[in-house]
């Protein structure tokens, strides 16, 4: 993470400067409550001198869809949103890989109002640049704790609140010399890691768990189904996933937008395969680097050139 901050914030439909984008203290905790946001990354291709949101449209359409589900009211359109997030990453002239989070929360109290809250929404930038073929790997475990249900708090929306789950998961496997927690949820199958989703090859299958399973309906899995299905002709199931599949498989690795693929070595202690970034996990990794920086020029449509 890079020490110095980008010079402005868009609060409630303007830029403001970094220093100035603040809310009263008595709103800790409670705007957090209430509070939805997207997680999207922007891909600077070196050789083109040009900068690509990914799947820009698709984290705009499930924010609504987060701040819609928590009843909350739109205060910005998706096209207003879209052209704030390209005039802020130009405002703060991101000329490297970087991240962009829209939040949006409403400082209508602990539990909000019956008749829609009107929404605020921030949105911030930051460069972090992508780890892809880096050649990082994990190692997992699962986690004693259970995934939150759709019935107690959707993991379909993103909410800030539901990441105390992700905390308590991802804090544990770190202070037990893991380096992420994967989650079972409520039917005891296997449902994501804290902070992505996660994939499966067994037997030259691609497998992951359906989006009923207690997981963010994640952007970079429905991506990399598609690439895996169309682009490289692979079996690709969304079914419900054991625990011990993933110790019998010879691939598993994470997607999200943060944590692009990360390949996972092990699993309890188990080695996957032969604790090596597999064949098909490196394929994947590949083509998924080439198309976010706009060096495979296939799917335009999935990147928004700032
Ligand atoms: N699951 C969780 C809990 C996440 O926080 C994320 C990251 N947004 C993902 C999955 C991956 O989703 P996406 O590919 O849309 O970033």
């Amino acid at each position: 993470m890079p020490d110095t901050n980008p010079q402005f914030v868009w609060v409630d439909g303007k830029p403001v400067a970094w220093n100035d984008a603040t809310i009263h203290i008595t709103q800790v905790g409670t705007a957090g409550v209430s509070s939805v946001f997207e997680g999207i990354r922007a891909y600077w291709n070196a050789d083109q001198k040009k900068l690509f949101v990914f799947r820009l449209d698709a984290h705009l359409d499930r924010f609504a869809q987060s701040i819609r589900l928590m009843r909350m009211q739109q205060t910005f359109s998706h096209a207003q949103l879209k052209n704030a997030i390209l005039e802020l990453v130009r405002a703060n002239q991101h000329a490297e890989d970087a991240y962009i989070r829209p939040i949006a929360f409403t400082e209508a109290g602990m539990f909000g109002s019956a008749g829609g809250d009107q929404g605020r929404i921030v949105i911030n930038t930051q460069a972090w640049q992508s780890r892809l073929k880096s050649g990082k790997v994990n190692h997992a475990c699962f986690s004693s704790w259970t995934r939150i249900s759709d019935n107690v708090m959707p993991p379909r929306v993103k909410a800030s609140s539901n990441y105390l789950n992700s905390r308590l998961a991802g804090e544990e496997a770190r202070r037990n010399g893991y380096d992420s927690a994967l989650l079972l949820n409520a039917n005891g199958k296997v449902a994501e890691a804290p902070g992505a989703c996660l994939m499966l090859v067994r037997d030259g299958k691609l497998i992951t768990p359906s989006v009923t399973s207690g997981i963010l309906e994640s952007i970079t899995r429905e991506t990399l189904l598609e690439i895996s299905r169309e682009w490289l002709g692979l079996s690709v199931v969304e079914r419900d996933v054991d625990r011990t599949e993933l110790y019998a498989s010879q691939e598993v690795f994470l997607c999200g937008t943060g944590a692009e693929i990360t390949p996972i070595v092990s699993v309890d202690r188990l080695p996957v395969g032969n604790s090596e970034i597999g064949p098909v996990t490196k394929k994947i990794e590949s083509v998924y680097h080439d198309v976010v920086r706009g060096i495979d020029a296939q799917c335009p449509e999935w990147r928004t050139e700032v």
